[in-house]
């Protein structure tokens, strides 16, 4: 088994090291084709994140406004784009670059992707994408068999009913939360003998209607912000995405949320859904989707679940244990371009009722006629590209077996820096890795004896400074251009809720070894002793010294009386 595992660990990583170029072109635009791989590859094996040229001086590349009068050739404008535009992009396919969660891609993307750009189908309607239609129900038939599990008969059922859709695919995790709460707000204001739907009269007629003050949606305080954004879109209002209170874990407190639907019931609010998250952006928690569910089905409310970020964790038999309940959701958002790894721009959101997305349902006479095949009737976006081909190129080219090589990968490493952070005297782990997220800050040992024992208000003062300290680590480290972590804001329970600056680590690239994070680390102490920084040192010493002498007079003190 283990050794099956090497062998096979070695096949996924090689789809991300061998950059293989075309063979020598014949035509002209062969040439220029097979100039460009020659440079990506080049680029891609580059093992920086970025050339640090100030933003404003990059700007200036592209500051004119006039739309070019003649025509130039090919090679002149993939010239310039090698130059200008290549040459100060990101290298997100760095392994070094561990700070966000777009990563590496493997390298057949590369090649599969151009018979999408080439076929340019548009999979609003089986007349514009033929087999790409029939391939886009399959690929949401599988995910959602890797989410919900149902039986065979099930999938021959209800993958290519004319009359039914088992999820709908889309840009990203955005617009597939979106679609999910819209689908949400329908089934609550279903049309009846005297009223003809929300989809028909509008919210406000609606509310009327059913009797109610206003909807809400209820997720935990580490929601994601495309959930404001579809409220503000579907009529509910940002004030009515009702952020509830996690615990230590940055899990959502089911209690808190059990008592808000009873206040929300009270004031005749209709709950519209309850969404569990699989994967916070920020620290990559999972919600107790399990006791969610249970909560959604007692107030009648949609159960969603956001899971853009730690879906694919479902393939790994080790972690999947994790997002436990996950069957349980009327709907799940899962991002493909995160880590199922095809390229930027592709989500889906996945119903367990394939009757669900009906509530969305759009027909227009020229195209997607009802009883047609036509996916772009349950889609909030009309002309869409055939994505879908390539997350069914990633589900058959790295298989089942490889998505769990990735996420056991990515899992057991964020869990090993974990440690080395811990073992370090320099730094705090602030967030334990659950999935492959992990937060820490720099914190010398003397700033952690003196936060131990200080007063209110020294420890803010302390966590304010160790906030700067971090900041200026963080942004040094990327205009350094060898690593690349990011950077976010939390309120640890261990420090009362004070604003606390942290680096935030996403661990996706299967290339990135522990030595690239030890020597994340190294360069980080290495930044703390620059002369740019010592005032602050300085300062957090003179704090921190100023809380022990005053803990050592207190004793004194007690000791006496
Ligand atoms: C990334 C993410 C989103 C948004 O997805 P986009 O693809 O960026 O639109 C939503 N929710 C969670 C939990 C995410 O991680």
């Amino acid at each position: 088994m283990a050794s099956r595992n090497k062998t096979a660990q070695a096949s996924i990583e090689s789809m991300y090291r061998v950059f293989t170029v075309p063979e020598a072109p014949q035509s002209t635009l062969g040439q220029v084709d097979e100039y460009i791989s020659r440079n990506l590859a080049g680029f891609l094996q580059e093992h920086i994140v970025a050339v640090e040229k100030d933003l404003n001086e990059v700007e200036k590349d592209f500051s004119d406004s006039t739309i070019p009068e003649k025509p130039i050739f090919v090679s002149e404008q993939a010239q310039f784009l090698l130059d200008k535009l290549v040459a100060q992009s990101v290298h997100t396919a760095a392994p070094s670059f561990i700070g966000h969660m777009t990563s590496a891609l493997p390298h057949f993307m590369l090649p599969l992707s151009k018979i999408m750009i080439a076929l340019n189908q548009n999979l609003v309607k089986t007349e514009t994408s033929k087999a790409f239609t029939p391939l886009e129900r399959q690929v949401i038939g599988m995910l959602h068999r890797l989410v919900f599990q149902e039986d065979k008969a099930f999938y021959r059922r209800w993958m290519h009913d004319p009359f039914h859709a088992l999820g709908s695919m889309c840009s990203g995790g955005t617009v597939a939360n979106l679609s999910a709460l819209w689908v949400a707000r329908n089934l609550a204001f279903p049309a009846e003998a005297n009223f003809r739907g929300v989809n028909r009269e509008g919210l406000f007629r609606a509310l009327q209607y059913y009797g109610y003050q206003g909807a809400a949606v209820l997720v935990s305080e580490r929601g994601h912000y495309s959930l404001r954004k579809a409220a503000d879109i579907l009529g509910i209002g940002h004030d009515y995405i009702i952020p509830i209170a996690t615990n230590r874990e940055n899990k959502i407190d089911v209690d808190a949320l059990r008592t808000e639907c009873i206040r929300l019931r009270s004031e005749k609010i209709k709950i519209l859904s309850i969404v569990g998250i699989a994967g916070t952006t920020e620290t990559g928690n999972v919600d107790p989707l399990d006791e969610m569910a249970e909560v959604a089905r007692e107030f009648g409310a949609q159960f969603h679940v956001d899971a853009a970020w730690g879906g694919p964790t479902l393939f790994s038999r080790k972690y999947a244990p994790i997002l436990k309940g996950i069957e349980k959701a009327d709907s799940v958002t899962i991002d493909a371009h995160k880590q199922l790894y095809v390229p930027m721009g592709c989500g889906l959101v996945l119903f367990k009722n394939p009757a669900s997305v009906n509530a969305i349902e759009h027909h227009a006479q020229y195209i997607i006629r009802k009883g047609s095949k036509d996916l772009g009737s349950t889609t909030l976006e009309g002309s869409r590209p055939g994505m879908a081909m390539l997350i069914h190129s990633g589900l058959r080219i790295i298989g089942r077996d490889g998505y769990e090589i990735l996420i056991d990968l990515g899992i057991d490493k964020a869990k090993a820096y974990a440690r080395m952070i811990e073992a370090h005297p320099n730094f705090e782990l602030i967030t334990e890795p659950e999935l492959n997220i992990l937060t820490y800050r720099y914190r010398p040992d003397y700033a952690a004896e003196a936060l131990k024992i200080a007063d209110d208000e020294h420890r803010k003062k302390i966590n304010i400074m160790l906030g700067r300290i971090t900041k200026y680590i963080q942004k040094s480290q990327r205009e350094r251009g060898k690593a690349f972590v990011s950077r976010t804001r939390l309120n640890p329970r261990q420090y009362e809720g004070d604003p606390c600056v942290v680096f935030r680590v996403v661990l996706a690239n299967p290339l990135t070894t522990e030595k690239i994070l030890t020597s994340i680390l190294d360069e980080q102490v290495e930044i703390a002793s620059e002369k740019g920084i010592s005032d602050e040192f300085q300062a957090l010493q003179k704090a921190c010294a100023r809380v022990m002498s005053a803990s050592k007079s207190q004793q004194v003190a007690a000791s006496r009386s």
